[in-house]
């Protein structure tokens, strides 16, 4: 999708800090960390929220692909002898702000036991 912010990180016209990429996805630092590490999860297709990817056959494939690299992602991440935070904030009123499905993996500190 030309106008979707992360569709333009997947095809590189929009620079970011890549830590991690294969076939389906790609991993990159958050502009805005809220911990000393925050990196999204982003498939390289392009799935508007949660529901809809996991509403498709491919989207449940992506999603499925991404809990098998998951421990590739947490060591490229530094986090592998660490606990972490994998959060998706899903339509606007959960808290998305970009429509293009993604992970947040949060960690590098001690995280607060409450969810908002
Ligand atoms: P959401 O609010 O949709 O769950 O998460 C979107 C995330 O994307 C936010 O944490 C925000 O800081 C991050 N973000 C927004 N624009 C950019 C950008 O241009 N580059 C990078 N690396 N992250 C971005
Ligand atoms: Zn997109």
């Amino acid at each position: 999708m030309k106008s979707c912010l992360f569709c333009r990180i997947v095809s590189g016209e929009v620079k970011s800090d890549i830590i991690y990429e294969n076939d389906v996805l790609i991993v990159f630092k958050d502009i805005h960390p809220i911990a000393p590490v925050h990196v999204l999860i982003v498939p390289k297709k392009h799935f508007s929220h949660l529901v809809e990817m996991v509403e498709s056959e491919e989207g449940r494939t992506v999603l499925n692909d991404i809990t098998k690299v998951l421990p590739d992602i947490v060591r490229s991440a530094g986090l592998e002898n660490r606990g972490f935070r994998l959060v998706n904030n899903c339509k606007e009123e959960g808290g998305q702000t970009v429509p293009h499905v993604h992970f947040h993996l949060i960690g590098g500190k001690s995280l607060s036991r409450e969810l908002p």
